[in-house]
């Protein structure tokens, strides 16, 4: 299929010469459609790189702009990217930046990818030990989803980001949440089925992007979960003794931790947050941490990027449909919030 439609959308594209950017994993894995695609896309130019959080680089980044000028790229070429959010993110950014932009196509290889990183435009690396504190919006011309490629990825990989899925579900309303919770585990659905999931999901969030491309206002709502899941995450990785959190898995946490704060804020219903604990539960193994952790948890937490005058921020659901930006009055519901998750999960 993709070595079909992608050349068959190209052939419509006024472009001189044609790039092509492939996580070196996913071609190792997927030889085959990787060679297959290459020769249906006829004369290119073609480049493997390591692709993970750790190569999202200066020097990677360098690497990209020296690789495509000693290859001739002009600004009429078009890089087209084959990998997971990582390559997408520093592939992108290498475009958003040469020649004061190329444009791209992005061909995603992991499901944080098809319904998160290759939706929206952010592209970026990251700088000064801070996560995509560099990067640039800059859309790709078209994304192509080829599930097939789910067929190789690892397991917490898969359900990190299905934690992105569930994250899109609960902002869509009940019809999608409910849908979410007849899959339950998503590990033994079919292609089509994670076709028809995954064509919702990036609906969804385009629909959002479309409507805010620079985060002005409404994309905001797209970062709920993320106030406290990105804490989680972060605190993992440093506490090395811990389990390292994946992103879209720290996400669902995150929903979890802060769809209780709203309830106590809000005194919203819990039905949500009961249905959501009980998926986490057949989905992620147990995530422990200890009271003596909160400062540095809160202390991430004040870190994030929509907090205004020092106080902390989040998107709260009040139930599936429904979100509010809440601005937190001191520490303690979030100490609530954490304690939940400690004592339920
Ligand atoms: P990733 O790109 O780091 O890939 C994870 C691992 O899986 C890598 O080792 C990669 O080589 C491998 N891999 C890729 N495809 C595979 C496949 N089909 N089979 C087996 N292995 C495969 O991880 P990710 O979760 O896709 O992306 C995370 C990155 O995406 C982060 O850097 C994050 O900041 C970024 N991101 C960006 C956006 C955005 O809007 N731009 C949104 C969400 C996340
Ligand atoms: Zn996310």
């Amino acid at each position: 299929m993709l070595d079909r439609k992608l050349p068959a959308f190209l052939e419509a594209v006024a472009c001189d010469r044609l790039f092509v950017v492939c996580d070196e994993v996913v071609s190792e894995l997927h030889t085959s459609l990787v060679t297959r695609l290459r020769e249906a896309l006829g004369s290119h130019t073609f480049l493997t790189l390591p692709a993970t959080e750790s190569e999202k680089t200066t020097n990677r980044l360098a690497e990209l702009w020296s690789w495509l000028a000693d290859e001739g790229a002009t600004r009429h070429s078009v890089l087209i990217l084959i990998g997971g959010g990582a390559l997408l993110d520093l592939g992108g950014f290498a475009a958003a930046t040469y020649m004061r932009g190329i444009r791209t196509v992005n061909v995603p290889t992991t499901l944080l990818a098809m319904v998160d990183a290759s939706v929206g435009g952010k592209t970026g690396i990251d700088y000064h030990g801070i996560k995509n504190l560099v990067g640039a919006f800059h859309a790709p011309l078209e994304v192509f989803v080829d599930t097939s490629f789910l067929s190789t990825l690892p397991i917490e990989e898969l359900l990190s980001g299905y934690g992105e899925v569930i994250k899109h579900a609960t902002l869509m309303g009940k019809e999608a949440w409910q849908e979410i919770l007849r899959i339950g585990d998503p590990a033994g659905l079919m292609d089509d089925e994670w076709e028809a999931l995954i064509a919702k999901s990036v609906a969804y969030k385009s629909s959002i992007v479309e409507a805010d491309p620079t985060e002005r206002g409404l994309r905001r709502i797209l970062n709920v979960g993320h106030t406290v899941g990105h804490a989680l995450e972060a605190y993992s990785h440093t506490n090395t003794f811990r389990r390292a959190l994946p992103h879209g898995e720290a996400v669902v946490f995150g929903l979890l931790i802060e769809s209780y704060i709203t309830s106590l804020i809000k005194g919203t219903d819990r039905t949500y947050i009961r249905q959501l604990m009980h998926l986490a539960r057949e989905l992620y193994a147990p995530f422990f941490y200890t009271c003596k952790d909160y400062p540095e948890l809160l202390r991430l937490m004040r870190h994030d990027k929509k907090n205004t005058s020092g106080k902390i921020v989040l998107m709260g659901i009040l139930e599936p449909g429904k979100v509010e930006a809440i601005e937190l009055e001191g520490e303690e519901k979030i100490k609530e919030g954490l304690d939940f998750l400690r004592e339920t999960f």
